[in-house]
This record gives structure tokens, C-alpha cells and sequence, in this order.
């Protein structure tokens, strides 16, 4: 069997990926282990901000089928819940296997082609170069040639896993350790009539988030955490110890891991390129993924588009635009985030608490309001400095805080200059993997933030 496009894993990033080649005319085949109607079943409610849905010209939800409600506004509070900061945004809230289905249709309509219950088995390399893969449907073995095979199974990775090792897109596996563990809780007030969630309220102090779900009677109740699903719940039991929640019973519970790696350099090989979760595409702060994989969707899709009638098997350098153009944009903005962030929670919840009445680190983003960096950056050491001296903030945190936050400006700025040529990019990488072995883990902080649950 041949195509041009070989792609495993028909969620949100295959599915995204399958519309966008085959809009431009590529003939392109798309290959899910699940069955149709098993996909996008691990999560029944997601949320999307509808400014990107937009953006990426994403099908429309449809109400009573896909959608569920939107709102207009979330909401972030500190640890002990009494200052809050507010996100000006429309977030849709919506029904995660019908809004596949509606996707499905939507690259169906273009011509792409699905083969469901047809799970990876292997690639097929020639020299070192991607040529196709190997499915499994049933006992059958399926033998696909393709000039591009692309990797949209999630967070396992199948075939980025497989690339050969040395191969300028990084063949890492997922540790426990570079993992976020979200269990989402879909709660019912037992006096629903005192109680309505209409927006997300989160605190990022627990990492504890509470949202509309598909009643108004309830909400979904969740937690993310890092090393194990068995923290996230002692970090749930803290916040409940400190935080009200009217009286609720649990239906239903649905648990799930995000990337919380820094993305491969490289998300191209020859004759190969890998998106989504596989690509660990998660933003940092939030762990949402769909239209952080889409942006690099939408310029593999361009970029991977002009060279590809022209070329058999596209070669990492043929593709090469794609890290450019990804790097220097998203790459840069979410690497200076993921590096931030180990910092921004190593604190207790009176420094917390401190940073949001002072407006540091945490602060409203509305519509309106203009921003300005470097007075930005003034003002946070000034209030930092004022709360060391007040007795607010220990100077342990001020520390740790500066600290990261100037490695994650260097890797932010190492981003920007993400080489134009491939054959600069063994020195760029060495550069790299420095600057990224002095930042750190958030899971490091875990192990270390002993007073975290006993304070
Ligand atoms: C609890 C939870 C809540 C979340 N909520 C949100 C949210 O509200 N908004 C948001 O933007 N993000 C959210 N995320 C993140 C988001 O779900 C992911 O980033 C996104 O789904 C990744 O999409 P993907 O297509 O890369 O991978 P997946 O959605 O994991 O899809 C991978 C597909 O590949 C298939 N596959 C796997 N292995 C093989 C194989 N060997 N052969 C063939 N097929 C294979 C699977 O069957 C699956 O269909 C949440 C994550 C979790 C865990």
C-alpha cells in the first residue's frame, strides 16, 4: 500500500494534521489502534479557547451534539483563596468523542482516509531514512510506504520511540518523572441550587482546578501533579483543608498524564515528523495540548506542503523551516515558561499568597491592558525585595526565583536563534541540553518541598 502521508493516532493532532495535508491535495492515510467509536473516550469534557479555534479554522460545535456551554472569563486564586486574578478569554466546553467525530468528517471531506482498529507496529527504514510503517489490523500485517510517516499517537510515542538512535529528532521515552498526573473528578452539589460554576477557577498553588462540566448541578473537580496520581490526591486533600467547596458527591472520575518534558529540538527526520503529545506539545502552565499541537501543525502543514510533491521521502533538511519556525515562536515562548515554572511553585502559601495580593508572578490578563516587559521585570524584584525586607517572602524563594527565571530568559533567547541551517544545529543542541541540565525539574521541587503538605 502506498500514500503520501502516513499518519498514527486519529485524535485531535492526527485528525488536524489529516484535514490540513490533504486540503493541499496529498493523498493521506490515517491509522488508529481504537476503534471509531472508542476515540477521544479517555476525557468526556475538554475546553478550547475559541480564539484559537478560530485561528486554526476549527469545525464549529454544535449545541445539544459536541457543545456544552462557554464563558467569558477564568479565574485564578492564591493558596488561601483570598486574592484573585482574572483571564479575559472565551473558552468553549465541549464534548471530547463527538467533537473527534466532527473532525473526523471535516478531513474526511477533504479526502483523507481512515483505518481504525490498525495500531503501529514498526517502521520501515532504508538507510537510516523513514519509508513507512508496519500496521497490525487484526492477524493481517500491513506494509504502508510513505513519503512522510507522521507520529500523532500520544503521549507514548510509538514510533518517535522506534527512530533509530542519533537520528536528529530525539527518540527519548517518558519517565515518570517528566509526566503531569491529572485526575478530574465529575462532582454533583448536593445542594445544587446554592452553587453554580459558570467559568474555571483554578489554583495554581495546588494545582487544583474547578470547572463547568455538562450539568449546572455540577462541576468538574481537578488536580494536576507531578511523580504520581497518589500525590495529585494528597494535593486535592490539601486544598480542600484549606479552600470551601460546598458539599458534593463524586460520579465519575477520569484520569489521564501530560508531557512535562521539554519537546524533542527536532520534531522532523527524514522522511518523518512528529506531532501533538508524542511531540510533547503541552503548554506549561496548564497542561492543555490541542491547540498548542496545532500551531505546529499549521506550519509543518505549510512548510511540509511545498516540498513534498517535489520529493520522495523529504529529507530532515528539506523539512528543516519547520523546527525554525516552530523554535523560534511557540518553542521559544513555552521552553522560557517550562523553565519558569519550576520556580514560580517552589514557595509556601504565605509567599503565595504574597505574590498575588502584590500582583508578582501571578496577574490579571485582560483584553485592555497593555503591557510592559522591562517595567514588568522592575516591578517584580522590587516587590520580591520589599517582601523579603516586610518578612513576607524568605530569601531561599527570591533566590530560587531568580534563578530560574534567568536561565529560562537564556533558553528563551538559545530559542530565538534555533539555527536557520541544519548544519549548525550539533552546536545549537550542545548549547541547549547545558542550559536545559542547569534548569531543573519541577519533580526535583516535589521531592525537595518537604513543608508543601504539612504547612
Ligand atoms: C485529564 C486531562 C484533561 C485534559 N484537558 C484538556 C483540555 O481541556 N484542553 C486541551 O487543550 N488539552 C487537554 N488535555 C491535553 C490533551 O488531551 C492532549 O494534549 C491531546 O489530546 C493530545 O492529542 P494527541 O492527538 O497528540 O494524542 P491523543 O489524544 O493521546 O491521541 C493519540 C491517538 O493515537 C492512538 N494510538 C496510540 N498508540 C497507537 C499505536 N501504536 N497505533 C495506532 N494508534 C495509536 C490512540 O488510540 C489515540 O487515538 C487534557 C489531558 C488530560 C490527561
Amino acid at each position: 500500500m502506498k500514500c503520501d502521508v502516513l499518519i498514527i493516532g486519529a485524535c485531535t493532532a492526527g485528525v488536524y494534521f489529516a484535514k490540513r495535508m490533504a486540503q493541499q491535495g496529498y493523498r493521506v492515510m490515517v491509522a488508529d489502534k481504537c476503534g471509531k467509536e472508542e476515540i477521544g473516550k479517555r476525557l468526556s469534557i475538554f475546553h478550547m479557547d475559541e480564539a484559537q479555534m478560530k485561528r486554526f479554522r476549527a469545525p464549529k460545535p454544535v449545541e445539544g451534539e459536541d457543545f456544552v456551554h462557554s464563558f467569558n472569563f477564568s479565574a485564578s486564586r492564591s493558596a488561601w483563596g483570598r486574592w484573585e486574578k482574572y483571564h479575559e478569554h472565551t473558552v468553549n466546553v465541549m464534548k471530547l468523542p463527538e467533537y473527534i467525530k466532527r473532525m473526523t468528517e471535516w478531513a474526511k471531506n477533504y479526502g483523507a482516509q481512515f483505518a481504525y482498529k490498525t495500531a503501529f507496529k514498526e517502521l520501515i527504514l532504508e538507510q537510516g531514512r523513514v519509508v513507512g510503517a508496519k500496521l497490525i489490523h487484526g492477524s493481517k500485517i500491513i506494509t504502508v510506504h510513505a513519503g512522510l510517516v507522521v507520529d500523532c499517537s500520544g503521549i507514548t510515542a510509538a514510533v518517535r520511540t522506534q527512530l533509530p538512535n542519533g537520528c536528529v529528532c530525539e527518540n527519548f521515552s517518558l519517565q515518570q518523572s517528566d509526566k503531569f498526573y491529572v485526575t478530574v473528578k465529575y462532582i454533583s452539589f448536593v445542594r445544587p441550587e446554592k452553587v453554580h460554576i459558570r467559568h474555571t477557577i483554578s489554583w495554581p498553588y495546588y494545582k487544583v482546578w474547578i470547572a463547568p462540566r455538562e450539568t449546572p448541578q455540577g462541576a468538574i473537580l481537578g488536580v494536576g501533579a507531578n511523580m504520581s496520581y497518589e500525590y495529585g490526591e494528597r494535593c486535592l486533600e490539601k486544598f480542600l483543608e484549606n479552600i470551601y467547596i460546598p458539599e458534593y458527591t463524586v460520579d465519575k472520575v477520569e484520569r489521564g498524564a501530560v508531557p512535562y518534558h521539554r519537546p524533542p529540538y527536532s520534531f522532523v527526520a527524514d522522511g518523518f515528523l512528529a506531532l501533538g503529545d508524542s511531540a510533547c506539545l503541552t503548554k506549561p502552565n496548564n497542561g492543555e495540548g490541542i491547540t498548542a499541537a496545532w500551531y505546529l501543525a499549521d506550519i509543518a502543514a505549510k512548510e511540509i506542503g511545498k516540498v513534498l510533491w517535489k520529493t520522495k521521502i523529504p529529507t530532515a533538511e528539506d523539512m528543516w523551516k519547520v523546527n525554525v519556525r516552530y523554535q523560534r515562536t511557540q518553542g521559544a515562548a513555552y521552553a522560557e515558561l517550562l523553565a519558569t515554572m519550576t520556580g514560580a511553585v517552589d514557595c509556601s502559601p504565605r509567599e503565595n499568597n504574597y505574590e498575588f495580593r502584590n500582583n508578582l508572578i501571578f496577574k490579571s490578563n485582560l483584553r485592555n491592558q497593555k503591557t510592559d516587559k522591562e517595567q514588568e521585570k522592575k516591578d517584580l524584584i522590587q516587590g520580591l525585595l520589599m517582601g523579603v525586607l516586610q518578612g513576607k517572602m524568605r530569601p531561599r524563594t527570591i533566590l530560587k526565583l531568580l534563578h530560574y527565571s534567568s536561565i529560562a530568559s537564556k533558553i528563551k533567547h538559545h530559542y530565538l536563534e534555533f539555527p536557520e541551517d541544519i548544519h549548525d544545529y550539533p552546536e545549537w543542541k550542545e548549547q541547549a541540553d547545558a542550559l536545559w541540565a542547569s534548569a531543573g525539574s519541577m519533580a526535583d521541587v516535589v521531592y525537595d518541598k518537604k513543608y508543601y503538605l504539612s504547612e
